[in-house]
């Protein structure tokens, strides 16, 4: 099948990369020239676990290729996804829905004849409605959300662990032309679950809010162990014994970041609100309360260690990255926190194995040292705030040699306290007196 990507960043690269994979012709259009230039020279313009193999691969055989062009992806094929960002407005709650309105007119502007719009970006329930009356005849819309996990965006693009296929009246031929481009998929035995628009739109925005209130229930949780003298830790490996509950996504810490799941949480309270569904207007708002509040405690956690005042300090953080295995900084609260103490008057260094080229661009007023032990120097605390696995493995009587001070706070609870105490380290972390 000939297919198109417009939209090329974490989501449609990978898509596109992933499209080739499953044996399709793709073309990938993005709106930033210096992207589809990285792209077409076979290598990702981020860091994503195997993408760079495929894009190479394929950019090779030919059957994978990048333009600027929404009139060429017109004329090359009869199915095109739609990735392009839907991120927060600035200054508001709501989802700024701008790229994607401009993406699918432009889009529709140049097709001739019939073809199918499946679109895979987030956006507020009833937007496939509203962007359907902007397509001309012949042109179908299909709503396909994306649940990849960047970090694992490859495996999961070409093993989900389901489908969505959302369809408006009369949505038949999008039907069959998606179930084509994915009969691997489906034939592999992933479940497919053929529904409306709205509840395609839906099903995204639930899942995220869903991961998030895991995550925001376990941190709240972590508040009333630090005032009662519970360990968290403990209780999340309790409450996951139970199938119900599961362990998964149960980790205590410095809460959730990235592009999606606070944007997404955000834009879907703020259109829940336009529904006038307020018990969720008023749950949705509380998992974000409670995943902004950990920073804020791991901040006066910092300040405690510091007699009170951060001006003068020294504090180095280890991890930028909004999680491990990622150089995606958007949202990502090491760097929240960092920043927060640099303007509470420290001298903030911090260290990141993939994401600190990003951090050095958006944050000069932070330094950035490539090793995490020579980041440490002079520290007069220490913070874990990205779980990357080589943290774990550093001895921490080596760091000891050059910090000023030896105290270490544990935003993630994954470093071996006991470990770092016989090393002559005060420990603090989150969820424990
Ligand atoms: P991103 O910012 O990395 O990529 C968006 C891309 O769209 C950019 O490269 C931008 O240049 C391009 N673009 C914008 N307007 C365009 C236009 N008119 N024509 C062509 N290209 C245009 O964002 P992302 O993380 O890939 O997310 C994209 C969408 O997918 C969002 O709605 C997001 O919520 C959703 N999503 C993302 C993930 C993820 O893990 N990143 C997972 C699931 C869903």
């Amino acid at each position: 099948m000939k297919l198109t990507v417009i939209g090329c960043g974490y989501l449609g690269a990978t898509h596109a990369a992933c499209m080739a994979e499953l044996g399709h012709e793709v073309l990938g259009v993005d709106a930033d020239p210096d992207k589809v230039a990285v792209l077409n020279s076979g290598r990702a313009p981020f860091f994503e676990h195997g993408l760079d193999e495929l894009l190479a691969r394929h950019t090779a055989s030919g059957r994978l290729r990048f333009t600027g062009s929404v009139a060429e992806a017109a004329a090359f094929g009869d199915l095109h996804f739609v990735g392009v960002g839907t991120p927060q407005r600035a200054g508001e709650q709501a989802y700024d829905l701008t790229h994607l309105f401009t993406a699918v007119r432009q889009l529709a502007s140049h097709v001739r004849g019939k073809a199918v719009v499946a679109v895979k970006s987030t956006v507020p329930v009833g937007t496939a409605a509203r962007l359907a009356e902007t397509l001309g005849e012949g042109v179908e819309l299909a709503w396909n959300p994306e649940f990849l996990r960047e970090s694992n965006a490859v495996e999961d693009s070409l093993r989900p662990d389901r489908l969505v296929l959302g369809f408006g009246s009369g949505g038949s031929r999008a039907e069959t032309v998606l179930r084509q481009c994915y009969a691997k998929i489906i034939d592999a035995g992933t479940p497919t679950i053929v529904t409306d628009w709205a509840t395609a739109e839906l099903a995204k925005s639930a899942a995220n809010a869903f991961l998030a209130t895991k995550i925001s229930f376990i941190n709240a949780m972590a508040e009333i162990c630090e005032a009662s003298g519970a360990d968290v830790r403990q209780l999340a490996d309790v409450l996951g014994h139970d199938a119900r509950i599961g362990h998964r996504g149960m980790a205590p810490g410095l809460g959730y970041g990235g592009g999606c799941l606070p944007k997404d949480l955000r834009g879907f309270r703020a259109r829940a609100d336009e529904l006038g569904a307020d018990r969720a207007v008023a749950l949705l708002g509380e998992v974000d309360a409670v995943n902004q509040a950990r920073r804020e405690r791991v901040v006066s956690l910092v300040r405690e260690e510091c007699g009170g005042s951060l001006e003068g300090r020294r504090i180095t953080v280890w991890g930028a990255a909004f999680k491990p295995d990622t150089d995606d900084i958007r949202d990502a609260p090491a760097l929240a926190v960092a920043r927060r103490l640099h303007e509470l008057g420290a001298t903030v260094t911090v260290t990141d194995p993939q994401a600190l080229d990003k951090a050095r661009k958006a944050h000069p007023q932070l330094v950035c040292v490539d090793s995490p032990v020579e980041a440490a120097e002079g520290a007069d605390v220490l913070l874990h705030l990205t779980e990357w696995p080589e943290y774990g493995r550093i001895d921490p009587r080596v760091v000891r040699e050059r910090v000023g001070r030896a105290c270490v706070v544990d935003g993630r609870g994954t470093l071996d306290a006991g470990r770092w105490r016989e090393a002559g380290w005060t420990v603090r972390g989150l969820g424990r007196r």
